[in-house]
């Protein structure tokens, strides 16, 4: 049986999103719902429309569908496509979303297919998944870049709709595998920025052994239009990015924790 998934999003020459030149897959879908969530047209599962402009009227073009299938094979063809840029950068694909642990055949048949093809592979992910999944999946994984967003359970489920007990057990038990990590840590003025927060996370991010970095992803407001063409609430309209001395301040507990930091993604 061919295994297909929904993507809404193909990167190419995407920086940011692990070591080298990569190609960044969207998979389409997530159980969360984060207040600051950059990429809200990667949270429902399905193709849905996305209007071109902000505040249409009758002369507005026709809206334009966000996600589609893919299979295997020919998502594998499309990543193949950049691979004389992965060689020379060291770099790769990485499955990132949404959350591509919600579509668990598709990313493991996937990072079976990059493995025969000796391409890098990274998984970005919430860790929102059962552990048995995490397990299977992410082992294939080169490399794991795990979002982190709050200590308190509380809390992070308030603003991302979920606890965070499955996402803690589930790095613990991956840091045990000896899969190598970087955490990814948005800084959300207002919602995790405060000291208490940064002290608990860099106390239990500094106690794991296979943690190779910690990325400080500052908040911006630039999904504020995308929103907007969705037709969905932004709770995060007009709050302002952290500046760079905020970030370094609260960087400054990572690094006495031990821990390479690096701002940015
Ligand atoms: S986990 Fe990521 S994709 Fe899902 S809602 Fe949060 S920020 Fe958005």
């Amino acid at each position: 049986m061919t295994v297909e998934g929904m993507v809404f999003k193909i990167k190419k020459y995407a920086l940011h999103d692990g070591p080298g030149i990569r190609t960044t897959v969207f998979f389409k879908g997530c159980p969360l719902r984060c207040w600051w969530c950059h990429n809200p047209e990667g949270q429902r599962f399905e193709p849905e429309p996305m209007a071109l402009t902000i505040g249409g009227n009758d002369d507005a073009p026709a809206p334009e569908m966000v996600g589609r299938r893919w299979t295997v094979p020919v998502l594998a063809a499309e990543i193949e496509k950049d691979r004389l840029f992965y060689d020379e950068s060291g770099g790769g694909v990485t499955f990132s979303g949404g959350e591509p642990l919600a579509q668990p055949e598709f990313l493991d048949a996937l990072l079976e297919e990059c493995r025969r093809r000796e391409i890098h592979t990274a998984v970005d992910t919430s860790g929102y998944a059962p552990p048995e999944i995490v397990r299977s999946v992410l082992g294939k994984a080169d490399l794991m870049l795990y979002d982190l967003k709050l200590m308190d359970d509380a809390r992070h489920r308030q603003y991302t709709g979920v606890g965070n007990r499955q996402i803690l057990e589930n790095l613990e038990m991956l840091d045990g595998l000896g899969t190598k990590i970087v955490i990814r840590l948005p800084l959300v003025p207002g919602i995790n920025d405060d000291q208490s927060q940064i002290r608990r996370m860099a106390e239990f991010v500094g106690g794991l052994e296979n943690v190779q970095r910690i990325d400080l992803l500052p908040f911006h407001p630039v999904a504020d239009g995308k929103y907007r063409r969705l037709k969905m609430a932004n709770r995060m309209a007009g709050v302002k990015s952290p500046t760079r001395g905020d970030i370094e301040k609260l960087g400054a507990s990572f690094a006495a924790a031990g821990l390479a930091v690096r701002y940015g993604g």
